[in-house]
């Protein structure tokens, strides 16, 4: 088996398992590997102290443990880290820890997780998708950029009662709302979950993963039929086609006809109600009539709205509404029998949308100026 570009973390059950057979070692070990990988969450294979030295040995000659290195990192004023990870080809993604503190006191850890470098979508308000495709992650791109969180909490100093509640120490959620379109890249991201979700993985529930989408309608079928359960999450910004096929161009292949029937039927064969993100932008998509037509629009389907300000690229088109424009819209749902929410944006002094901090590093890097804390 030719191992040698990948990490362990990209291999299959089998794959890793006819490595580690291969070395002479018997099958229990390959649970030992998985165990150290994605409870223990080591970092690197001299951690592994219950694996024989030899075979810790053996496996560091054939493939590296994990597949990205974390290179720079910023965090914000609430809290939220972004970190921008350098792949093995130097291409580079980011991805966000987002801490919310709960009522009762305690705190939920959600990870926002690139699929792609790049984005082949093009939405013009986003900075990742003005940066154009370069490639599809690997399984173990994905898995790693949640291990790197899990471990980086795992290591903060936490309180005795944190460690009994297991909250603020561990990851609660996953989302995939990184850069790229997950389900354009399904085959690996699938994989992904399931190690992310298994018993002799991560072990997230798959209650608390959620795959966000430009609309992708087969693919939404494709997640519909799964035996995992996981979330739904499509970014919607208008309720006609006119104005959707401009801020999300995917909508010319897959328009409103076909996506909502395709959202509907995932919640027939889930019962998971669909989360819709609706970026509000000023003068654009902001209106009461529109309000009211996204309220049409999703009239008898068992959803939700995440009303989300839009983020200050830089780009002068795609400002945020006014905060009494941005209640009124959601007043306006609300009267109109549409569950929603305003989601407070994060990480806002720290290029919270995503693919700005890899912009921002991209052009640093250019100019020669240095910003950005290195890891
Ligand atoms: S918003 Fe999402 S789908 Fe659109 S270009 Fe950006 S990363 Fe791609």
């Amino acid at each position: 088996m030719n191992v040698k570009t990948a990490s362990l973390t990209d291999l299959t059950d089998a794959q890793l398992t006819s490595l580690v057979l291969s070395m002479g070692e018997p099958e229990y070990r390959v649970k030992q590997l998985r165990n150290q990988i994605y409870r223990g969450l080591a970092f690197s294979f001299e951690e592994m102290t219950d694996l024989p030295l030899a075979l810790r040995q053996a496996l560091e000659k054939v493939t590296p443990l994990h597949s990205l290195k974390a290179t720079h990192q910023v965090v914000g004023q609430d809290g939220t880290i972004k970190t921008l990870f350098t792949l093995v080809d130097g291409n580079t993604v980011e991805s966000a820890l987002m801490g919310y503190p709960q009522a009762s006191g305690r705190q939920r850890n959600t990870v926002c997780i690139s699929t792609q470098a790049g984005c082949a979508i093009g939405c013009p308000f986003c900075a990742t998708g003005q940066q154009g495709f370069k490639r599809n992650l690997t399984r173990g791109e994905i898995i790693d950029q949640v291990l790197y969180f899990a471990n980086y909490l795992k290591n903060q100093n936490h309180t005795a009662q944190e460690i009994t509640d297991k909250t603020a120490s561990t990851l609660s959620n996953i989302v995939f709302m990184g850069m790229g379109e997950p389900m354009s890249n399904y085959d690996a991201l699938w994989p992904a979950i399931e190690t992310l979700n298994s018993p002799d993985g991560f072990r997230m529930g798959a209650r608390n993963i959620t795959i966000s989408t430009s609309g992708l309608v087969p693919q939404i079928k494709r997640l519909s039929s799964e035996k995992l359960q996981v979330g739904l999450a499509v970014s919607l910004h208008a309720a006609d086609n006119a104005l959707r096929d401009k801020l999300v161009p995917i909508n010319r292949k897959y328009p409103l006809e076909e996506l909502i029937p395709a959202c509907k039927e995932y919640y027939r064969a889930t019962g998971r109600r669909v989360s819709f993100e609706y970026v509000l932008f000023k003068g654009i998509n902001d209106s009461l009539p529109r309000a009211r037509a996204l309220a049409q629009l999703l009239r008898g389907l068992a959803c939700h709205v995440n009303l989300i300000p839009a983020n200050n690229t830089g780009d002068r088109t795609y400002q945020p509404p006014s905060p009494q424009t941005i209640l009124a819209f959601e007043r306006e749902l609300k009267l109109n029998h549409i569950n929603a929410t305003l989601r407070q944006p994060r990480g806002q002094d720290i290029d919270a949308g995503c693919g700005q901090l890899r912009s921002r590093f991209v052009s640093e890097t250019g100019s020669r100026k240095k910003t950005l804390n290195k890891v």
